[in-house]
Parts: structure tokens; C-alpha cells; sequence
């Protein structure tokens, strides 16, 4: 902190598009001041996540996997992107996962196609709800619980509805809370 921006890496987990990876690290810092890089290597997601059964991957072990490879880099916040579908114990699917108050968070694209849903691609709605479920899951590593606002970006998505509904942004308190954490929100909501 001290004045200091967050770092933040976009960490290709799998060989993810580099445009929207680009494109989604260009609008990252007109929401909030923090440097961000895109990695410029991919890294592999770990076989012993995929689970054979549901034809998922299990989060956990993915963010796990990323925690231990992200050691020694020199960022604050590491964000895996990954093309693949993921779930947790006790839920049938995640957009992404994070851990509260840590480093590492995980954010997977499967279901933020509109094709997953029967629709016609379409990029810029595709890039906006990456955009809001990388928010939502930074806001997690520093320390920001679910909000009750529906149009916070820190509400918590049960469907694409959901992540449609709020914005690309946070709520008053929440970026009160960030300030608090050494993350200024530029506009908050
Ligand atoms: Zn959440
Ligand atoms: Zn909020």
C-alpha cells in the first residue's frame, strides 16, 4: 500500500484467446488503479482436477495448483483465466473461485459464452461478463465478502442472469472497503 498500486497478473490458465485477455486487462484499470500484465505463457491445468464422471473440473484443485506454480512471482493478485467448466463441493458450477483475503483466483469462461446458453456469439458481451467475474473474484483476494446490492459487482451470480444484472463495478461500500485495502475504485456505482 503507501500509495503503492495492486499488482495483478491474467494468468492463461490453458491456451486462452489473447485478445480478450488484453482487452479485459485495458478495462480492468478504468475500474479500479492497479498495474496489470497479461502473462505472455500459458500454463497447463492439472489432469488430477478433471473429474470424469461430471465432465468438470473441481475448482479447488485448480486454484490449489495455480497458488503453488504463482509463488515466486512478483505480483500481488494472480488471476488464472481458463476456457474449462468448473464446479465446488456443494455447487454444480462456478464462474470462478477465489481466496478471501489471499492471492490467487480462478475465473473460467465455459459459461460465459452466450453460445453455452443456445445464443449467438457475441464478444463484447462475452468480455463484459469476464470483466465482472474478474472483479468479483479480486474483490474476494482482498477481503471483500458477497454484497447485498443485486447491481454490486461483489452480489453473487446463481446464474448468467445474475452476472447480466450487475454491473461492471462496485457498490459505495464496497470500494469504501477496497480503499480501506489499497485498491481505489475509480467511479464506484
Ligand atoms: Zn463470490
Ligand atoms: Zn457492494
Amino acid at each position: 500500500m503507501g500509495g503503492m498500486k495492486p499488482s495483478i497478473l491474467l494468468q492463461p490458465l490453458g491456451d486462452v484467446d489473447k485478445n480478450l485477455l488484453y482487452d479485459t486487462c485495458r478495462r480492468l484499470q478504468r475500474i479500479i488503479d492497479v498495474n496489470v500484465d497479461v502473462s505472455d505463457i500459458y500454463i497447463e491445468i492439472p489432469e488430477e482436477a478433471f473429474d470424469n464422471l461430471r465432465g468438470q473440473y473441481l475448482s479447488t484443485t485448480i486454484l490449489h495448483h495455480l497458488k503453488i506454480w504463482s509463488v515466486k512471482l512478483p505480483y500481488d493478485k494472480i488471476v488464472g483465466i481458463s476456457n474449462v467448466d468448473a464446479y465446488t463441493n456443494g455447487l454444480n458450477f462456478v464462474f470462478g473461485e477465489a481466496e478471501l483475503g489471499g492471492r490467487v483466483a480462478v475465473v473460467y469462461l465455459a459459461r460465459l459464452r452466450p453460445e453455452f446458453y443456445g445464443g449467438e456469439p457475441n464478444y463484447e458481451l462475452f468480455v463484459t461478463r469476464c470483466l465482472k467475474e474478474i472483479l468479483h473474484e479480486l474483490g474476494h483476494t482482498f477481503g471483500l465478502l458477497h454484497c447485498r446490492n443485486r447491481r454490486c459487482v461483489m452480489t453473487f451470480s446463481n446464474s448468467i442472469y445474475d452476472t447480466d444484472y450487475k454491473e461492471a463495478n462496485y457498490c459505495r461500500n464496497c470500494s469504501a472497503y477496497l480503499l480501506r485495502n489499497g485498491v481505489r475504485v475509480l467511479n464506484p456505482l
